[in-house]
Formats: structure tokens, C-alpha cells, sequence
């Protein structure tokens, strides 16, 4: 299972910028690295020891890659040993020019880092008990493309959202049928047309009773409430 960095959305700033990660020994995996990620990463004490780093971006969005620079940086610098590459920066071809010349913009340097182009439909890894990474595209921001990732795990298959309004229908198939262990979703309380995010009432309508005990509530706005979310059966994730 996934642990949790922060649970907000992009300006609930008490829950912080939502972000996942996973740590086993020297390694650490994350998901994101929003505005806040870094300085709650310190905080907690969650780079502690480690000396590889991969993070998978699901979007360009300032709440999830906006201190992706503070870690490369504090990662080259600060951990050992100093002075070597430590980030591994993971993310779909469709944002990878994008997220290359916004790294190169504030001054992250080549030898600082690596970036790993995930082509096709997915990719082998070996990383803190994750054994594959395979993105699906996600309707949320008009102006950026933006993924979800179904990722293997050793001995479960779970869904991350990323910011989406909607839920793929093949993700909502394979959690019918048990093939996914648990599917972590974008969701707030607000609810409006145009909306980017996906509110409660719309998950509430789009998962089954039976399905929603492997459904988790992430990215929580300020007015979301975890009871009414509890009360309709789904899960809502906690942040360290
Ligand atoms: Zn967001
Ligand atoms: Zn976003």
C-alpha cells in the first residue's frame, strides 16, 4: 500500500500537496513532488538514509512538481554521498519536453539528475516493491496532459488517479472484476460544471457500494468532508 506525504489539493495548504510515496531501505518512491513535498518530506524525516530517488510525475501542475528542484537539489547536496546523482525523474513522453525545460529552467543541471521517458504502455521497474509502471491518460486541466498509473505491485495491482475528473472506464471494469486492489481517486466537494477535479456525488455515482471499500479519497479540498465519505462507504487516505 501507498503511504502518504500530503493529502490536499492545490490550496488546502493544512493537508499539504498531495503526493504518495514508498521507501524500502536506501530507495525511496514517489509520486509528485508538489510545492510543499519537499519541505514535508524533511519535516518527516522520509529522506532519512536514502540515497536513490524515483518519482513519477502525474501532471505539471505547481502542486505536483512545484519543489521537484528543491529535492533534486537537496538530494545532490545534502544526502550521501554529496555530489552525485540521486533523482530519477519518471514521466510519460507527452510531458517530457515540458518537464525537461522546467527543470532547466530553474537551474537543475544534467549531472544533478536523470529523467526516464516511460515509451508505450508501460514500463518495468524494480523499486520499493513496484514492479510496473503503466500510465493512462486522464481528462482533468484542458491545457496539460495529464496521467493516472496502474502500478504492480508484489503481490497487488493499485490505480492512482493523478488529477482527473473522471475515472477510465477500463479502470472501472478491473475493479469490478477484482483485478485491482485498491484505486486511489482525485476527489473533492466541490461541485460545478467544468469542474477538473472529481467531486464525492460524482464518485458516488460511479462506484458500486460493493467496489468502494478498495476506493480511496486523495487530493481533498477545503470543504471535503471525510465522514460523508466514510459514511458512503469509501476509503479516505492519511497523510504521515
Ligand atoms: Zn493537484
Ligand atoms: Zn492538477
Amino acid at each position: 500500500m501507498l503511504a502518504f506525504i500530503g493529502n490536499g489539493s492545490a490550496f488546502n495548504t493544512k493537508r499539504g500537496n498531495n503526493g504518495a510515496f514508498m521507501k524500502e531501505d536506501t530507495q525511496l518512491f514517489l509520486i509528485d513532488c508538489g510545492s510543499s513535498t519537499f519541505h514535508r518530506l524533511v519535516e518527516k524525516g522520509v529522506l532519512e538514509g536514502v540515497e536513490e530517488v524515483t518519482v513519477l510525475i502525474t501532471h505539471l501542475h505547481p502542486d505536483h512538481v512545484g519543489s521537484l528542484g528543491d529535492l533534486i537539489f537537496y538530494s545532490y547536496f545534502k544526502l550521501q554521498p554529496a555530489f552525485t546523482s540521486k533523482v530519477n525523474v519518471m514521466a510519460p513522453a507527452a510531458i517530457m519536453d515540458d518537464l525537461r525545460s522546467l527543470l532547466k529552467a530553474v537551474g537543475v543541471t544534467e549531472e544533478q539528475h536523470t529523467l526516464t521517458t516511460i515509451e508505450g504502455e508501460a514500463r518495468e521497474v524494480s523499486l520499493c516493491g513496484v514492479k510496473k509502471v503503466e500510465p493512462v491518460n486522464v481528462e482533468h486541466a484542458r491545457e496539460l496532459d495529464c496521467f493516472g498509473y496502474i502500478l504492480q505491485l508484489e503481490r497487488e495491482r493499485i490505480y492512482y488517479s493523478g488529477d482527473a475528473n473522471m475515472i477510465p472506464t477500463a479502470v472501472l471494469t478491473q475493479l469490478e472484476r477484482g483485478e485491482l486492489q485498491a484505486v486511489y481517486q482525485d476527489c473533492c466537494k466541490a461541485d460545478y460544471e467544468g469542474n477538473v477535479h472529481l467531486s464525492l456525488r460524482a464518485l458516488d455515482e460511479l462506484i458500486e457500494p460493493n467496489h468502494r471499500k478498495r476506493v480511496w479519497c486523495m487530493h481533498l479540498d477545503e470543504g471535503f468532508s471525510i465522514e460523508e465519505a466514510k459514511e458512503l462507504g469509501f476509503q479516505v487516505v492519511e497523510a504521515i
